[in-house]
C-alpha cells in the first residue's frame, strides 16, 4: 500500500528537525521491529571487529519522509551512540552506543504488567522503580505495556536489513531528489556499517548523507568519503574553551575535520543549533561565519531553533536534565542571525 506523504511543515527549523527526528524514539521499520536482541555492546563483545562492526549497527531509529535531514524526501537512520555531551541535546536517548530502556514515568498507570515480566520493574508505595543497573535491554517487557510507557531504544540490524527497508521508499526519493541520510548520536562512531549501508545504496543510485558533529577521527570520514554525497555537519561554538563547557569536548578536531573536507571538495551544509545566551551573541555568529566562509566547499548553513521539547526524554532514560531553561528564540532573533551570517557570502536558511 501507497504511504500518504507527511504533512508539510513550517519551514523555520528547529534542533528536532534535524539530527533528532525521532518522536517516539522507536524504529518504524517492521524488519527493525523484529530486531531486537538480548545483549549490550558493554564489555568484551564492545571491542567488535571492523568486519562484525560492518555486519551490524546499532540504531535508534528510522524515520520515513524526513524533509529537513539533506534534499528531497529522505529516510534517516539514527544510530546510536556519541562521544558529546551537548548541555541542550535534545537526544539524550542517542547518547549511549549499548541498547537501553526507556521509561516514560509520565506515561505509566502503575498497572504492574511489565513487572510480572521482570523482576526490574517493580510498583511500590505508589511508584514505579525501576533497577536500570540489572536491565539488560532486552525488550520483552516492552509489550507487555498497553500505555505505551516503555521504549527499547538501539536494535542490531545489518546493513542488508537496513538498505532493504529504505528502499521501499526509493520512489519517493526518485521523484523529490531525496535519499538517504544517517544521523545520530554520531553515525561516524560506526562508520564501517556507515560505509556498507552507503555502498549498497549506491549500487542502487541512492543519494546519501552522512549527518555528523565531527567530533570523530579523520579515519571515520575516509571511509565513508567514497560513498557519501553530502555531510550535514553541525558547527555548535567557534570558541574551543566555550564548546568544551557546553558539550564536553573541545572543537579543535571539529574544526580540522571541517576544514579538510572542504580540501576534498566535498559538499558541506552546516546545521548550526541556536540556543539564546549560550551561542547567539552577534560575536559568537560573526566568528561562526568567518571559520565557515573560509571552507570553500559549504552549500548552506542552516539555523536550528532551540527548544526543550525532549526534556520527558532525560527522565526515560536516567540521565540528568541539562537541558537550558532558555526559551525558544523568537523569529527576530533568528533573521538576525541569518542575516549576519549571510553577511560572509554565505548561504543563511532558517
Ligand atoms: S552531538 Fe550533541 S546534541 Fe547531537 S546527539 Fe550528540 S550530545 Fe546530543
Ligand atoms: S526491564 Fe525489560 S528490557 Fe530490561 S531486562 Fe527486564 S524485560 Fe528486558
Ligand atoms: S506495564 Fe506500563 S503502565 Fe503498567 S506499570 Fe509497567 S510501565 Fe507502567
Amino acid at each position: 500500500m501507497r504511504r500518504r506523504w507527511p504533512p508539510l511543515r513550517s519551514t523555520r527549523r528547529t534542533i528536532a528537525d534535524c539530527r533528532s527526528g525521532s518522536a517516539a524514539g522507536t524504529c518504524c521499520s517492521p524488519i527493525f521491529a523484529e530486531k531486537s536482541r538480548t545483549h549490550t555492546s558493554s564489555g568484551p563483545a564492545a571491542s567488535a571487529s571492523r568486519e562484525g562492526e560492518m555486519r551490524e549497527g546499532i540504531i535508534c531509529d528510522l524515520k520515513r519522509f524526513a524533509v529537513h535531514d539533506g534534499p528531497g524526501v529522505r529516510s534517516t537512520v539514527f544510530l546510536k551512540g556519541c562521544p558529546l555531551r551537548c548541555v541542550w541535546c535534545h537526544n539524550p536517548e542517542s547518547i549511549r552506543r549499548a541498547p537501553e530502556l526507556g521509561v516514560r514515568f509520565h506515561k505509566c498507570t502503575l498497572c504492574g504488567e511489565c513487572a510480572r515480566v521482570c523482576a526490574c520493574h517493580r510498583i511500590a508505595d505508589g511508584k514505579h522503580r525501576f533497577g536500570r543497573e540489572s536491565c539488560t535491554a532486552c525488550g520483552r517487557c516492552v509489550g507487555a505495556c498497553l500505555f505505551d510507557a516503555l521504549v527499547l531504544y538501539g536494535k542490531r540490524v545489518t546493513p542488508e536489513e537496513t538498505a532493504a527497508a529504505v528502499l521501499e521508499d526509493r520512489a519517493f526519493y526518485e521523484t523529490s531528489g531525496g535519499g538517504v541520510t544517517v544521523s545520530g548520536g554520531e553515525p561516524l562512531l560506526q562508520a564501517a556499517f556507515c560505509a556498507e549501508l552507503f555502498r549498497l545504496l549506491k549500487r542502487e543510485c541512492i543519494h546519501t548523507a552522512v549527518d555528523t558533529c565531527g567530533e570523530v577521527p579523520w579515519s571515520a570520514f575516509e571511509t565513508v568519503l567514497p560513498v557519501a554525497d553530502l555531510f550535514l555537519f553541525d558547527f555548535k561554538h567557534p570558541d574551543s574553551e566555550a564548546h568544551r563547557r557546553l558539550t564536553g569536548s573541545g572543537n579543535g578536531r571539529i574544526k580540522a575535520n571541517l576544514l579538510r573536507l572542504g580540501r576534498n571538495g566535498c559538499p558541506v551544509e552546516i546545521r548550526i543549533p541556536l540556543i539564546p545566551g549560550l551561542n547567539m551573541e552577534d560575536e559568537t555568529l560573526k566568528r561562526s561565519a568567518e571559520f565557515l566562509a573560509g571552507i570553500g566547499t559549504v552549500t548552506a548553513v542552516r539555523l536550528l531553533a532551540y527548544h526543550s521539547l525532549a526534556r520527558s526524554k532525560y527522565e526515560a532514560v536516567g540521565r540528568a536534565d541539562t537541558m537550558p531553561r532558555a526559551g525558544s528564540p523568537g523569529d527576530d532573533a533568528m533573521r538576525h542571525a541569518a542575516e549576519l551570517i549571510g553577511g560572509f557570502g554565505l548561504r543563511a536558511m532558517v
